[in-house]
């Protein structure tokens, strides 16, 4: 299988606090890996880090076989690597429509693939369509979230970096917000996924690495890690 994105030996620090401590992992083309772990285990952080929001202190990151670690973001957004970020930052003044163009504003592939593209994302996200004049500030937590992955989709990504789409959604919402993930995977964009709903995000993943306090615990097959008797009882409620 092809490798998209490959991190080595990766540590990350806030001033003394030593957030990520040498982590390494990867995700092949066409898959969907997550990274879990509790709160503050250093999984927004290491997509940060990935994405170039923050500077890591050590590792190498490559994407599609590019050395990523020295590239601004929007350079990383021009190879086919975008996030899609926590709390769903929309844009809250502008439209649903005005949010999405802002996602295309880094292509160069010209008007016809732009608009093709905002028709897939209306198709995907048929919400997004009915409420594309309406200001994203008074999209429900869903429709926000939805709204997010849209933009990141309007960059045509060959991988988005995914940072809680769960967080703060009813049960209801989350199996759909599951449900477009796993679409859009289908289609051909790889995912990494992070999430601290272990559960829903072993069933979606092929494979996944467990983060405790910076370091990777454990890694391996998705749906055997959500069977072994530790994961279980620190991240599946001991079920
Ligand atoms: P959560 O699910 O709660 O967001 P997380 O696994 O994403 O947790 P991070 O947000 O990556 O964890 O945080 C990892 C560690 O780095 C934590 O100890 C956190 O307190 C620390 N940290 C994160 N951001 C900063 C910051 N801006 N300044 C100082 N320390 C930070």
């Amino acid at each position: 299988m092809d490798e998209m994105l490959c991190v080595k030996d990766l540590e990350v620090s806030y001033g003394a606090i030593h957030a990520i401590k040498g982590i390494s992992f990867s995700v092949n083309q066409g898959e969907i890996v997550t990274l879990i772990g509790a709160n503050g285990a250093g999984k927004t952080t290491t997509l940060h880090a990935i994405s170039k929001l923050l500077k890591p202190s050590a590792g190498e990151i490559t994407f599609c076989g590019n050395p990523i670690s020295n590239m601004e973001p929007h350079q990383i957004i021009k190879l086919g690597l975008t996030q899609v970020p926590e709390g769903r930052r929309v844009f809250a003044n502008l439209t649903v429509q005005q949010n999405l163009e802002l996602g295309a504003f880094t292509r160069t592939d010209g008007a016809d693939a732009i608009a093709a593209d905002y028709e897939m994302v209306f198709e995907r996200l048929p919400r997004l369509k009915e409420r594309r004049r309406q200001l994203a500030g008074t999209l429900s937590g869903g429709e926000q979230q939805m709204l997010a992955i849209g933009r990141a989709l309007m960059c045509s990504p060959k991988m988005l970096l995914l940072d809680e789409p769960s967080m703060g959604l009813s049960p209801l919402l989350v199996q759909e917000i599951f449900k477009i993930i796993h679409d859009v995977n289908q289609s051909g964009v790889t995912i990494l996924l992070v999430e601290q709903n272990a559960k829903m995000a072993l069933e979606i993943a092929n494979r996944a690495y467990v983060l405790e306090t910076g370091v990777i615990a454990m890694s391996g097959n998705a749906s055997e890690l959500a069977k072994d008797p530790k994961v279980k009882a620190a991240y599946l409620g001991g079920i």
